[in-house]
C-alpha cells in the first residue's frame, strides 16, 4: 500500500512537471511571468546602482549556457534561475547518483536515477517560472557544440573532464563568447573568464593533459563546489550587466582548507593554436 502511494505521489510529480515543460496538454493556463517591473521580486537588484532596471533587464534578456549540471552547476544555475536570466541551457548526459547528493544541491532523493537535465530542469522552473530552461541530454559533443554555443551570450564551464573543457574553450574562442571556467579538487577551487581580447585554455595549457585527474577520483568537501560553482554564477552576471573587473586574464585560486586565496597572471600565449583566428 505504502509502496502504491508513493509511486502515484511521483507519478502526479511528474505529470506536473511535463505540464510545465509542455510536453502535456497545452490546454494548461500559462504561468504568471513575473518581470521586474511586477514588484518585489528582484528589489535587491534593481538596488544596486551596477545593476537597476536596465540591469535587470538585461538579465532578463540573457541567454547562459551552462555545460555540467553537477557540483559547479548546480550553485550556478540556481542563483542564474533565482536571478531572472532569461534562457538557462543545461548540457549534460549524465543521470543522478546517490553519491551526487553529497555536493549537487539541484537533486533531491527522489530524483536518483534520473536524467540530470531533467531533474535540473524542473528544479529551476521551480524556483522561476519566468525562466526558459533548455536542456541537451547528450552533453555538450563534438557534433553539437558550435549550434549550441551559438545560441549563448555567456557558457559556464562546470564540466569535469578537460575534452569538454578544450572544447567549450576552442568553440567559445572561434565564436567570441566569454567562457566562464570553473574547477575543483579536495578543498580547492580556481575560476578564470576566457573571453575575447583575452587568453583561452589553450593559453594556459596548449594541450590537454594527458595526466589529469578524473573527477570522480578525487575526494571533495561538498560546499567547495558551492563556492567556485556561486564565483562563476557572479562572473557571468557581471559579464552580462558590464560592470565591474572580471577575471579575464587572471586565475583566481581558492584553498578552502587554509582559508586562502591567491591569483596569476594569464597572458595570450603568442604561440597558442587558437590565437590570432578570430580573436582579437
Ligand atoms: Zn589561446
Amino acid at each position: 500500500m505504502r509502496r502504491g502511494r508513493k509511486k502515484k505521489a511521483w507519478e502526479m510529480r511528474r505529470e506536473n512537471e511535463m505540464r510545465r515543460d509542455g510536453k502535456m496538454s497545452e490546454k494548461m493556463p500559462e504561468r504568471k511571468r513575473e518581470t521586474s517591473r511586477d514588484g518585489a521580486r528582484y528589489l535587491r537588484h534593481r538596488m544596486l546602482a551596477q545593476v537597476g532596471e536596465d540591469g535587470q533587464k538585461k538579465l532578463e534578456e540573457s541567454r547562459v549556457l551552462i555545460v555540467g549540471a553537477g557540483g559547479l552547476g548546480s550553485p550556478a544555475a540556481l542563483y542564474l534561475a533565482a536571478a531572472g536570466v532569461g534562457t538557462i541551457g543545461l548540457a549534460d548526459f549524465d543521470r543522478v547518483d546517490v553519491s551526487n547528493l553529497q555536493r549537487q544541491i539541484l537533486y533531491t532523493e527522489l530524483d536518483v536515477g534520473r536524467k540530470k537535465t531533467e531533474a535540473a530542469a524542473a528544479r529551476l522552473r521551480e524556483r522561476n517560472g519566468a525562466v526558459r530552461v533548455l536542456t541537451y541530454e547528450d552533453g555538450l559533443t563534438e557534433e553539437n557544440a558550435r549550434e549550441i554555443i551559438g545560441k549563448y551570450d555567456v557558457v559556464i564551464d562546470a564540466c569535469d573532464n578537460f575534452p569538454t573543457r578544450y572544447r567549450i574553450s576552442d568553440v567559445c574562442m572561434e565564436l567570441g563568447k566569454p567562457d566562464v571556467y570553473g574547477a575543483i579538487c579536495e578543498f580547492m577551487g580556481q575560476v578564470t573568464v576566457f573571453a575575447p581580447g583575452g587568453p583561452c585554455l589553450r593559453c594556459l595549457s596548449p594541450e590537454d593533459p594527458a595526466a589529469a585527474p578524473d573527477a570522480r577520483a578525487f575526494g571533495v568537501l561538498g560546499a567547495v563546489p558551492g563556492v567556485i560553482g556561486s564565483l562563476q554564477a557572479v562572473e557571468a552576471m557581471k559579464w552580462i550587466l558590464g560592470t565591474g573587473g572580471s577575471l579575464k586574464g587572471r586565475m583566481l585560486f581558492l584553498d578552502l582548507l587554509s582559508m586562502r586565496a591567491d591569483e596569476i597572471e594569464i597572458p595570450v600565449n603568442p604561440r597558442c593554436s587558437r590565437h590570432g583566428t578570430g580573436n582579437s
